[in-house]
């Protein structure tokens, strides 16, 4: 593990592997778009990937004696990281209810864990699928700063993506704070593992972003017609729409899929 002085004080995880980075004595930079011909480091090499005994081109100075010129990829490291932090605390918010209250409902799909897949910022706010052994809702964290702790729960939001429009529930936890969540599967007793559930948590985070998924609303509606004819009786969480929703039919599009 080699360091390195100036801005960062050494804190190689304090920079992403898009920093250009600069010796303060010559002023010559390491971009790791570029690589180092010299000593045969090939572009794309991170600064911190160098190898210890990597000295400046210009004055053989070590790498400790270089600081941040730029970092590129600072921000979104810190987003996903702070992504990263809130998804974990929201997996063991619900990792805790299923011990808690669920662990032993005839609903649950024991094939399955709680898992959050696919959260990423979303106009400065995470959003991603999480899934358990009883639910797949799409979520949406507050952004941070923003306080969504006196959200209503049980009060309804259409948000609107490239796909279409999806209601989304407020809802509280004294752990994760307010969050709003969008149901897209409940209960989860059609999945066969928990690969398939997460390829299907992935394949809905694409979707909400494609706008060609609402041209397939009818297909995927007779697809649905048919899917549900097939399940006797077929499962009703909820009150049944009197016309799919937009979600609906996405998400029973791509459960058929996983089929
Ligand atoms: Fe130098």
């Amino acid at each position: 593990m080699s360091g390195f002085e100036g801005s960062y004080l050494g804190a190689n995880d304090r920079i992403s592997p898009a920093a250009i980075m600069e010796c303060k004595i010559c002023w010559t930079p390491y971009d790791p778009a570029e690589g180092d011909d010299f000593r045969q480091i090939s572009p794309g090499t991170p600064f911190t990937d160098l190898p210890d005994d990597w000295h400046c081109p210009g004055c053989d100075a070590p790498k400790t004696q270089f600081m941040v010129l730029e970092d590129p990829g600072s921000a979104q490291t810190a987003t996903l990281t702070d992504i990263a932090t809130r998804t974990a605390r929201l997996v063991a918010d619900f990792v805790e209810v299923y011990h808690a209250k669920m662990r032993d409902v005839p609903i649950i799909n024991k094939a399955l864990h709680v898992q959050a897949v696919g959260f990423r910022p979303h106009e400065g706010r995470p959003l991603g699928v999480l899934l358990s052994p009883w639910f797949m809702n799409l979520i949406l964290l507050p952004e941070a700063g923003e306080d969504w702790s006196t959200l209503t729960p049980g009060t309804k939001e259409v948000i609107t993506f490239p796909s279409g429009d999806y209601e989304f529930l407020h809802n509280t936890r004294e752990t994760v704070g307010g969050y709003k969540a969008c149901s897209l599967f409940s209960p989860m007793t059609d999945f066969a593992s928990q690969r398939d559930a997460v390829e299907v948590a992935e394949a809905v985070m694409a979707a909400l972003f494609t706008p060609d998924a609402r041209a397939e609303t009818d297909r995927a509606a007779d697809i649905r017609a048919v899917r549900e004819a097939e399940l006797a009786p077929p499962p009703q969480p909820e009150p049944a729409p009197l016309a799919p929703t937009r979600r609906t039919v996405i998400s029973a599009g791509l459960a058929r899929g996983a089929d």
